[in-house]
């Protein structure tokens, strides 16, 4: 199985930081993407950083293609305007999609102490579950930055998934899906490949390194 993930799509509404410009992908590079890839069963589809145009360009395009995707929202994010609030949260809910954590406020998770992480992790999830009446069970780790502390941390908050942005293969079954974020510069004919084999065994030791660090 492979997990996508897609970050902002379409007109930004601001001038980007680097680290943003890099994933904000034109309307029209997102859907050759999801014309690509959206239909294979072993690709799953998921949304991070709650920007608005999760509502207004990718999820019209997905309910034309009947698609569903997971939408990781930032918690803390939710009366700004460059980002979704709870009322988007409701209609992403009502048209099929998922509903899921990024956390309150996009920080590196491995630099906070019990306090921090306690609103990351468990804050973040009841202000969602409030604004969206449904059990949140998913998180997906800003920066892609976990260590073993940040790791057992999130299990023993309950989530049932946990996503990084690690990319190659993943396995439905593991908590620990890896993810690999579609970018500026990634030509849809190598993600239409993907995963590709050669990657495999790097991936994995850079996953075992992250986990044990
Ligand atoms: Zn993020």
């Amino acid at each position: 199985m492979y997990n996508l993930t897609f970050h902002g799509v379409g007109e930004p509404p601001r001038v980007l930081e680097p680290g943003e410009a890099h994933v904000w992908l034109s309307e029209q590079r997102f859907l050759a993407v999801l014309d690509a890839v959206g239909r294979r069963d072993d690709v799953r589809l998921s949304f991070d950083d709650s920007f608005r145009s999760d509502v207004d360009v990718a999820l019209p395009a997905l309910l034309d293609r009947g698609l569903t995707a997971t939408f990781f929202v930032l918690a803390g994010r939710l009366d700004h305007p460059e980002h979704l609030g709870a009322s988007d949260l409701q209609k992403l809910n009502d048209s099929g999609m998922t509903v899921a954590s990024h956390g309150l406020h996009h920080r590196n998770w491995r630099n906070l102490d019990e306090g921090g992480l306690a609103e990351e992790l468990d804050q973040a999830r009841n202000l969602l579950t409030e604004a969206t009446g449904k059990r949140v069970t998913q998180a997906s780790v800003p920066f892609g930055a976990y260590d073993r502390r940040v790791l057992s941390r999130l299990r023993a908050a309950g989530y049932d998934h946990v996503y990084t942005s690690d990319g190659g293969q993943a396995n439905a079954r593991q908590w620990l899906q890896p993810r690999t974020s579609i970018t500026v510069t990634d030509s849809v004919s190598a993600i239409a490949k993907q995963p590709a084999s050669g990657e495999a065994m790097r991936i994995h030791l850079k996953r075992f390194v992250k986990r044990w660090r």
